[in-house]
């Protein structure tokens, strides 16, 4: 009888393209995969149902996929520092293959499923970075330290060769009855929904879980939206951008076959314009890198602020003006429509999420970390390094050379949403007001009157001056 691995899934749902689970499948025929539905995670208060429900759909394809591969997917719910060593003795697995996680977390938990295998005799083999193109050791200065800014990180990204996709798993070996019925006594249940998890969510998702939709999507977006993605993609009114990133963030595709379909995008196109767009689209995908290999590197990004100035920053505790930003009730229009959109789909746009994460901070002066959480409760795409990463750099508090930036919200509708074609979509109320209102924010009372949409609850003016008096004030007690 063949050896048996386990390949421990993560953030990694599918079967083709993943670097692990191909090495895996190079050193037996009987790989079976495991899933571990771990209660440190899911009973954290940052959880957003849509993203449980996008996991718990892409876990059910995976099982599909193993299952068609000759195999099982079998899944846990337990800690996985006892669970997944458990599981590996009682099923007598040679080995444990799994793929490296840059998260602070998921480290330090890693460590410790290591050391429980070990006393077992039993091999760990997690050797592949699988989420990303380039490991954090092998994006570095001259001086063989991280990059702490994007542009120089970019160039040396963009020059190094890029992996192709791995191979598929295909004809393996799974289980046998009497193994499965040991599995069963080490842990092994059956797939729950996310309802029995406590997750509720009735919308339809922004994609559908599983590999092939998230193939299809990317197949789409190459075929289509890239070429225009350069211009396009400031518009929230407009389906200019990929959508890909819950697919990204769970690992439903792998980042080899997303940077492959550029290549041939690039081979292909007829076109300047397009050619820049493919190269903006790249640059999204490094900074999706940048923000990963930071998270590695720096993981006290995690608790706070990367500069000093914002370490010890005043900001302000109003919770009538959080709330009303959470609900998208501040009164400007622009931020209260792309509120609205994340708390009814569970996604944003990104110049919304900019737009949003500036007015917390530089408006209401409110904590980012506060907004940061919110999102992730939201976020069917919420992701620690990227969220991190996006609400830092909003808040001028991360790894970005521009010392101080502020958002003008009304600026940012008249540029981005010059006809209130977003505004009018998620804030239905304001649907019948002329546009330059919109935009600008300037509703006249007898407007207002008899929409209900609340006066703006602070003065952008005067704010930003605030903000600027306290980044001056912090600055000089920090000298
Ligand atoms: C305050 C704030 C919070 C954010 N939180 C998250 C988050 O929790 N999860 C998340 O995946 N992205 C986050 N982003 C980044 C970005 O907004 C989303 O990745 C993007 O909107 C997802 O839509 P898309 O897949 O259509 O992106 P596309 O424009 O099609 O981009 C392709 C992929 O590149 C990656 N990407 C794009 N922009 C960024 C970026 N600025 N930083 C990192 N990766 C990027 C994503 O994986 C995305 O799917 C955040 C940005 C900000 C400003």
């Amino acid at each position: 009888m063949s050896e048996l691995i386990l390949f421990w899934h993560r953030r990694d749902l599918r079967i083709s393209d993943n670097t692990g689970l191909a090495a895996a499948r190079q050193q037996s025929p009987k790989v079976v995969g495991v899933f571990c539905l771990d209660p440190n995670i899911l009973e954290r208060d940052d959880v957003a149902p849509a993203r449980v429900t996008y996991m718990i759909g892409s876990l059910q394809a995976l099982q599909q996929r193993y299952a068609q591969a000759g195999s099982q997917l079998l899944i846990l719910h337990a800690n996985p520092v006892q669970a997944i060593p458990t599981l590996a003795g009682a099923l007598n697995a040679k080995a444990v293959f799994w793929n490296w996680d840059v998260e602070p977390y998921s480290q330090t938990r890693d460590r410790a499923v290591i050391d429980a295998l070990k006393e077992q005799g039993i091999e760990f083999l997690n050797q592949n970075w699988d989420q990303i193109l380039h490991s954090p050791e092998e994006i570095c200065t001259g001086n063989h330290t991280p990059y702490t800014v994007y542009s120089p990180f970019w160039k040396n990204w963009i020059s190094k060769p890029k992996a192709n996709p791995a191979e598929t798993l295909q004809n393996t070996e799974g289980l046998t009855a009497s193994e499965q019925e040991i599995a069963k006594q080490a842990g092994v249940i059956e797939l729950p929904s996310a309802k029995d998890l406590g997750f509720s969510w009735d919308e339809e998702l922004i994609i559908s879980p599983g590999e092939a939709a998230a193939q299809t999507r990317l197949e789409e977006f190459i075929a289509g939206a890239i070429a225009e993605y350069q211009e396009q993609r400031n518009f929230p009114a407009v389906d200019g951008t990929s959508q890909l990133s819950a697919a990204l963030k769970f690992g439903v595709i792998g980042i080899r076959t997303v940077w492959q379909a550029t290549i041939e995008a690039q081979a292909n196109s007829r076109s300047q314009e397009t050619e820049a767009s493919i190269r903006t689209w790249q640059q999204e995908l490094a900074w999706r890198e940048f923000y990963q290999h930071a998270m590695y590197h720096f993981p006290e990004l995690a608790d706070g602020a990367y500069r000093d100035t914002f370490k010890n920053f005043p900001w302000t505790t109003n919770e009538e003006h959080f709330q009303a930003w959470c609900e998208g009730r501040t009164g400007y229009p622009i931020v209260d429509a792309a509120m609205r959109q994340m708390n009814e789909i569970g996604w944003m746009h990104n110049r919304c999420r900019m737009i949003v994460a500036s007015f917390l901070t530089k408006d209401l002066l409110i904590n980012p970390q506060l907004g940061e959480k919110y999102f992730m409760q939201k976020l069917i795409d919420g992701d620690l390094s990227a969220n991190n990463g996006g609400w830092q750099w909003s808040a001028s508090s991360g790894m970005d050379p521009k010392p101080v930036r502020i958002f003008n919200p009304a600026s940012q509708a008249q540029k981005f949403d010059s006809e209130g074609e977003y505004i009018r979509k998620w804030l239905p109320e304001l649907r019948s007001l002329d546009t330059e209102y919109l935009v600008t924010g300037k509703i006249p009372p007898l407007e207002r009157h008899g929409t209900g949409y609340p006066q703006p609850i602070v003065d952008h003016k005067i704010q930003q001056q605030q903000f600027k008096k306290m980044y001056q004030q912090q600055k000089e007690v920090m000298v």
